[in-house]
């Protein structure tokens, strides 16, 4: 279902004009309007799903075949060294529609890991611990 609200959608629809990199079926990719560079490609399931955990489970592979597939096309068809993949949920999110950032990238492109700030655990048992709240909340359950 599209939301009418979406610019996303709208995109889809081609109300709103963007630059295809797959214009039909059910997982599109289209230019993003202010790439980090040339070529920054947005990989969107036609439905309007929100975020990661909204996707249907048995949608699930067929976004992420078309991201394995644009990834492959950005470095191909750009002379790119390799690609950064990242899709923000909620957090860092400016558009709610489910889209993956597929972006070109270059040794030495000035990208510098995205600007992460890393911290550490404490300790082992701080790691487990965290790890052993994440496990507990897998749906469907791990073993
Ligand atoms: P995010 O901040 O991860 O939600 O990414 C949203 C992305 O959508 C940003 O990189 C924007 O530049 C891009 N964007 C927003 N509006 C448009 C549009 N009309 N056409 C193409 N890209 C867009």
């Amino acid at each position: 279902m599209a939301d009418a609200g979406c610019i996303f959608c709208r995109i889809i629809a081609g109300e709103v004009p963007a630059q295809f990199v797959i214009g039909d079926g059910d997982v599109l990719a289209f230019l993003d309007a202010r790439p980090l560079f040339p070529g920054h490609t947005l990989v969107v399931p036609r439905e309007h799903v929100v975020t990661l955990p909204d996707l249907a489970p048995d949608r699930v592979e067929p976004v992420f075949a078309t991201v394995r597939r644009v990834a492959a096309a950005v470095v191909r068809g750009l002379d790119a060294d390799g690609s950064f993949v990242a899709l923000n949920n909620v957090v860092s999110q400016s558009v709610p529609h489910l889209h993956v950032h597929v972006v070109p990238r270059r040794r030495k492109d000035g990208l510098r890991g995205f600007f992460w700030p890393r911290t550490k655990y404490a300790d082992d048992a701080e790691a487990e611990a965290i790890a052993a709240r994440v496990r507990a909340a897998l749906d469907p359950p791990e073993g």
